[in-house]
């Protein structure tokens, strides 16, 4: 069978399934259906919105995932069409995104705990293995123009492979404990607006505001944000 955690005892779901279609059902029916279930949902693909319907296929379910995926797919019809998005050498493993095309710009952290949440692995492809994470870049504190990159694992660490390439900075481990307290003060934004949405043009306003009064080395990143923000908001209501 393709991928699926071992269910140990069916759901309750499941159980009132068979229940309603097949009262006098064998009883392991209800951990066969669990696992049926759970071989489903790890290898579907989303195949529409309204109404939110999965497909699967057999070939495609065996294509494993890499943040940097060689190909991607997409329908025709009611066809899985798999695409190649670079050269690909003889040999290679064929991989694709499980997540969806912007979560791949999304640290390490995030994209494994999205994994880890919905297909139940950790991550180990080459980008989610490098200690170095680079789409988690921070503005160079030495020549405020190049980026500086640390190593992330329980805690942080700033390293000489992620040192400035514009002028060779490397940041103290405070310095760096200090931007990375920057960065979830810019994530808690983001949700801020996102939780205020209908109000938009009161996010830059009081961005701004803010910005005065907290002044850090992030805060350059608050405006544009704030604007791309207000630009995709206007674009979606
Ligand atoms: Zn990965
Ligand atoms: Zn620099």
């Amino acid at each position: 069978m393709l991928f699926h955690p071992e269910p140990q005892a069916p759901s309750e779901d499941s159980m009132s399934i068979v229940q309603e279609f097949w009262a006098s059902a064998p009883k392991a029916l209800p951990l066969k259906l669990e696992s049926l279930l759970a071989v489903w949902l790890l290898n579907c693909f989303e195949h529409s919105e309204e109404p939110v319907g999965f497909s699967t296929f057999f070939l495609p379910a065996f294509i494993s995932h890499d943040c940097r995926p060689n190909c991607m797919w997409h329908y025709e019809g009611d066809s899985f069409i798999l695409r190649a998005r670079r050269d690909i050498s003889v040999g290679e493993e064929i991989t694709v995104s499980y997540l969806a095309e912007e979560s791949l710009l999304e640290s390490i952290t995030s994209r494994r705990s999205q994994l880890e949440a919905t297909k139940h692995f950790i991550c180990n492809c080459s980008s989610c293995s490098s200690s170095l994470d680079p789409v988690r870049g921070f503005k160079c504190l030495g020549c405020q123009e190049g980026e500086i990159f640390f190593e992330f694992d329980d805690r942080i660490r700033p390293s000489t492979e992620g040192a400035c390439r514009q002028c060779g900075f490397l940041a103290t481990s405070s310095q760096a404990e200090e931007l990375v307290a920057q960065e979830a003060k810019v994530e808690e934004y983001i949700q801020q607006w996102d939780r205020k949405e209908g109000s938009a043009a009161a996010y830059l306003t009081e961005a701004t505001t803010e910005r005065a009064r907290w002044n850090g080395p992030c805060t350059s990143v608050i405006d544009p944000l704030a604007r791309m923000y207000l630009l995709h908001v206007s674009y979606s209501l």
